[in-house]
């Protein structure tokens, strides 16, 4: 007698994958059309389409649990072939998104996360983190703008780097690693492979896998390549924010450790601000401009999508414009200070130190997550024997 299988729709689910971005997921009648133009999908267990179904029949555990989000790259290649205009691309960054919300604790940060009505709460936290740094400051400095005893401007004269700035983004960058550690492992837990792979020969440890996924396609980008020559400006507008953040985490590094380490080694220390033709200086303006560079591309790609084959979400839009309010915040704060602009040159500072922030402590509910959890599936993948 031939067994029946019910499936349990989770219709709040599907409500909340259409407000996160899938609104036009009931459009879908399933030809595949999308499984086929992805360049990245395998052959023997294809995406977009089976996420569409799933997510149409409110299958919030299989959906929350597919290894295939992370290893769509977003490219839209499916959803301009879509005949139903279902977009399927944004239905794949809509379940990533919900998988952001809902991975890690505390859930409050993701549920602000997810819509344009927790901004607010999202800058308030840090906002007013540093206005009571400042406050404080002020009080024992005597103003809320001081100078140094020569005369200049230095940032270090509110934000002292021993007992502000250096301690509460050590606690709050460590403290998003242990978070994004947590959410990693999670994910992980989650994923199921489809069927079994037979595995001849010797067997890579993870720790292989990972490295591999780290040189063939983190570091080269190999898989923004294979989404077709047409996607070539989101290669380099990706690439080049990506190796400006690891220009200026090279940059942040020296300078903490220069600063720490020159308490004990006093030639190793490293003197803020620095002037402008000091190398770690000049290396840090090449990050900038790096940095610029991608955010341009990349803003220009998102405002010439057709809404009718992709559209940004929220989650899309604020790492635009967080990444922006930190590189525009880093330029002016560096100008004010050369034009000697005191209190334009404090003000502006307090907003880098605000966007920063929010950039490394929320992390792990926001888009960003994206660099740790997609190696993580990556990797996930190799070791099951899929490519
Ligand atoms: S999303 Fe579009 S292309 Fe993909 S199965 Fe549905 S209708 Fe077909
Ligand atoms: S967006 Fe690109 S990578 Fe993602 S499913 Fe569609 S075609 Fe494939």
């Amino acid at each position: 007698m031939a067994q029946c299988t019910q499936v349990q729709p989770d219709l709040d689910f599907v409500r909340e994958i259409r407000a996160a971005g899938g609104e036009t997921l009931k459009k879908c009648y399933q030809c595949a059309t999308c499984s086929v133009a992805c360049p990245l999908s395998p052959a023997n267990n294809p995406y977009p389409r089976k996420e569409m179904v799933w997510a149409s029949w409110g299958l919030k555990d299989k959906l929350m649990s597919d290894v295939d989000l992370w290893l769509c790259h977003n490219c839209g290649n499916c959803a301009d072939l879509c005949p139903r205009g279902a977009r399927p691309a944004d239905l794949m960054a809509a379940a990533r998104n919900m998988v952001y919300k809902n991975l890690t604790s505390p859930s409050l940060i993701g549920k602000w996360m997810s819509s344009i009505k927790g901004l607010p709460f999202l800058i308030a936290i840090p906002a007013l983190l540093w206005f009571f740094v400042w406050a404080v400051r002020s009080g024992i400095k005597g103003s809320w703008f001081p100078r140094a005893a020569d005369g200049r401007i230095v940032f270090g004269e509110i934000f002292y780097g021993d007992y502000t700035i250096d301690p509460i983004f050590i606690i709050t960058f460590f403290g998003a690693l242990y978070i994004l550690y947590r959410g990693t492992m999670k994910l992980l837990k989650r994923f199921k492979p489809e069927g079994s792979i037979l595995m001849l020969g010797s067997i890579k440890p993870w720790y292989m896998h990972l490295w591999d996924v780290l040189v063939e396609e983190v570091v080269t980008h190999k898989k923004f390549q294979d989404c077709g020559a047409g996607k070539a400006d989101r290669k380099i507008g990706h690439m080049a924010v990506f190796y400006s953040f690891v220009i200026l985490a090279a940059v942040t590094a020296i300078v903490a450790g220069g600063h720490w380490v020159g308490k004990v080694i006093p030639a190793l220390d490293v003197h803020t601000p620095m002037h402008l033709t000091f190398p770690v200086k000049i290396l840090a303006n090449i990050g900038a401009v790096g940095l610029f560079v991608g955010l341009v591309l990349m803003t220009l790609r998102r405002m010439k999508l057709d809404p009718k084959f992709q559209a940004s979400s929220f989650y899309d839009c604020y790492l635009l414009g967080v990444i922006w309010a930190v590189a525009v915040t880093g330029l002016l704060s560096q100008l004010f200070r050369l034009m000697d602009c005191v209190t334009w040159a404090f003000s502006v500072y307090y907003l880098h130190l605000v966007a920063v922030w929010m950039l490394f402590a929320y992390l792990p509910w926001s888009k960003l997550g994206h660099f740790v959890y997609r190696v993580a599936a990556l990797t996930y993948v190799r070791t099951i024997g899929r490519r």
